[in-house]
């Protein structure tokens, strides 16, 4: 019931999902029909037709939709006996309504819901006429497993959308299109970042060509020498991991679908796993790397590490979902008392790093236990108190707009999701912050408290940017390509006009790696104006010039990406202009 009084178009777009189903039951009889159902922005229905469908169709069921939509049928809902609706439904030729009969507990009341000659089974609610489903568009077919099992039969499933204004209609058409235009798949390949080879490297593993690498490097450093004055240290451990130490984490029991299958050393009996996650390693690199007492604590241990994990092939999408993911991962082994302000440390981290990727707004999701102790999650009561005041405190005291959703902590403690927002609006969780009070003890971790006694840790789990893939995935969307100059892969593309200026382009350009830019040189006998459309399809920030007569007067000739011809400068002078648009 939360769905339908949360959403003002839910009526709406379960009535168009309606209207498309009687449509399709007018141009293809004897169509079977499954679900349809509203979702964000729009609806979808899935049919079992007798011949697949094609995307030209969506037209003829769209203008059939119309015609309906004119007709003002009422929309009117009425109720049958269980034998009656089952009855009805076998004699209509519908085995999957018969199927959702069956599994529904006998006292439910069965409504139908009729418009013109076309009913079904449904709970409604709904408009009342056809003619109040006006502002509608078919977007597209998939196909869809009956009740999402790839056991059962292939459906094909046609999304729509439906507003209550033909203004929000266009509104929502231009989002779409422009999300389209933005698409990191479709930018990634244009501008040569990344790409897959599925057949040879495998489904889901991308691999990064020398532009995709050079934002990786950049994304990473900066991370990286953020975190150092920080006060973090950065540690390196393997992708492989003996079987064991993830059952002693209990990640073997809990994790296991989305882990690779292990790797067997046949003659010493053991298995080998790939690292879905770094909390097991870095706990043991604090085990391994000798005692620690209360002195050595807050300990703040980095790493970007490569980890794979086998998520199924059908949920695999260009660079936010992959089998092989590097993580900003960091684990931080403090004492109970240091967990707000490690938290509040990890907060202004997180917020410094959003930030200069132009993520100004954010809100924080706090999941907390639930009201129920005990049950699923574990640990005393007394800490989940503490450490739910210490976030709270440190959220406040940093001016952090926060939520708060109780039941949703995972089983081991309390933890805090960034959601931002990209240029379309969409939500993203970046960066995650948890606390865990019990993978420390699973793995023996110990340090000496002030009293002398034996405790054990408290371990924060933090990532900022989540992955390197799926951050850098959200990057090209959020910039459409055209990334900041101190991101941007290639930062100035320098062009001599003809042959003869080649040897002052690359002094030029040894001028500007000497400063540490990125810096090509296109030394192709094309024309100038080509070079120049090329290097903008390319999305790069900078272009220099340089001709005969620039030569004579000293000068290069500075192009913009957005803004063109800046005209002629000395060099020292687009140095300096380089210098602090880059610092921004
Ligand atoms: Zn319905
Ligand atoms: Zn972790």
């Amino acid at each position: 019931m939360n769905a339908i009084q949360n959403d003002p178009y839910h009526s709406l777009r379960h009535s168009a999902a309606h209207l498309m189903a009687q449509a399709v039951g007018d141009l293809f009889p004897g169509v079977k029909y499954a679900i349809g159902p509203p979702i964000e922005d729009g609806f979808y229905y899935d049919f079992e037709f007798a011949e697949p469908i094609k995307e030209e169709d969506l037209e003829r069921i769209e203008a059939r939709m119309r015609e309906l939509s004119e007709a003002a049928l009422p929309i009117e809902r009425s109720e049958l006996p269980r034998e009656e609706a089952l009855n009805a439904c076998r004699e209509a030729g519908q085995p999957y309504k018969v199927e959702l009969i069956n599994d529904l507990p006998d006292e439910e009341v069965l409504s139908f819901y009729r418009q013109g000659n076309w009913s079904d089974l449904c709970r409604g609610p709904h408009v009342s006429t056809t003619a109040d489903v006006r502002h509608f568009k078919l977007l597209s077919i998939a196909g869809a497993y009956w009740r999402g099992n790839e056991k059962n039969k292939m459906l094909t499933r046609i999304y729509g959308t439906a507003w209550n204004t033909a203004e929000e209609l266009d509104a929502y058409l231009q989002r779409l299109e422009e999300a389209k235009r933005r698409d990191h798949r479709k930018i990634g390949r244009e501008l040569g970042l990344f790409t897959f080879a599925p057949e040879d490297v495998g489904p889901g593993i991308p691999l990064f060509m020398p532009r995709g690498e050079a934002l990786r490097h950049t994304m990473e450093s900066y991370v990286r020498e953020t975190q150092e004055r920080y006060g973090y240290q950065h540690v390196w451990t393997a992708h492989l991991v003996r079987e064991e130490l993830y059952r002693k984490s209990g990640h073997l029991q809990n994790y296991r679908d989305v882990m690779f299958p292990p790797m067997v050393d046949e003659e010493a009996h053991v298995s080998y796993r790939l690292k879905p996650m770094n909390c097991p390693s870095h706990m043991t690199l604090f085990n391994v790397s000798g005692l620690k007492s209360y002195r050595d604590l807050p300990l703040r241990m980095a790493e970007f590490a490569t980890l794979y994990r086998f998520e199924k092939s059908g949920e695999l999408t260009g660079l936010t979902r992959v089998r092989s993911l590097t993580q900003d991962d960091c684990h931080i082994f403090c004492t109970e008392e240091q967990v707000e302000a490690e938290f509040s440390l990890a907060l202004k981290l997180v917020r410094e790093v959003l930030g200069r990727y132009g993520f100004a707004n954010y809100s924080v999701r706090l999941s907390l236990r639930g009201e129920e102790a005990g049950g699923k999650y574990v640990a005393d009561d007394d800490k989940w108190a503490k450490a739910t005041d210490a976030l709270r405190r440190a959220l406040e005291a940093n001016g952090v707009e926060y939520t708060e959703a109780a039941g949703e902590a995972a089983f081991y403690g309390p933890k805090a999701d960034f959601q931002t927002k990209d240029v379309l609006g969409r939500e993203w969780t970046a960066s995650t912050i948890q606390v865990d009070f019990i993978q420390p003890a699973a793995l023996g971790c110990k340090y000496i408290a002030a009293d002398g006694s034996e405790k054990t840790p408290v371990v924060l789990h933090r990532a900022v940017t989540g992955s390197t893939e799926r951050f850098l995935g959200l990057l090209i969307e959020h910039y459409a390509g055209a990334f900041p100059l101190w991101l941007a892969p290639v930062q100035v593309q320098v062009i001599p006009i003809a042959d003869a200026q080649l040897p002052r382009a690359q002094e030029v350009a040894a001028a500007l790696k000497q400063r540490r830019y990125r810096v090509e040189i296109d030394s192709r006998s094309e024309r100038v104006g080509l070079k120049i459309r090329e290097a903008e399809l390319q999305k790069l920030p900078y272009m220099v010039v340089i001709g005969k007569r620039d030569i004579e007067n000293g000068v290069v000739s500075v192009r913009k990406r957005g803004e063109g011809d800046l005209g002629a400068m000395s060099l020292d002078a687009l140095i300096q202009r380089l210098d602090e648009e880059r610092a921004m």
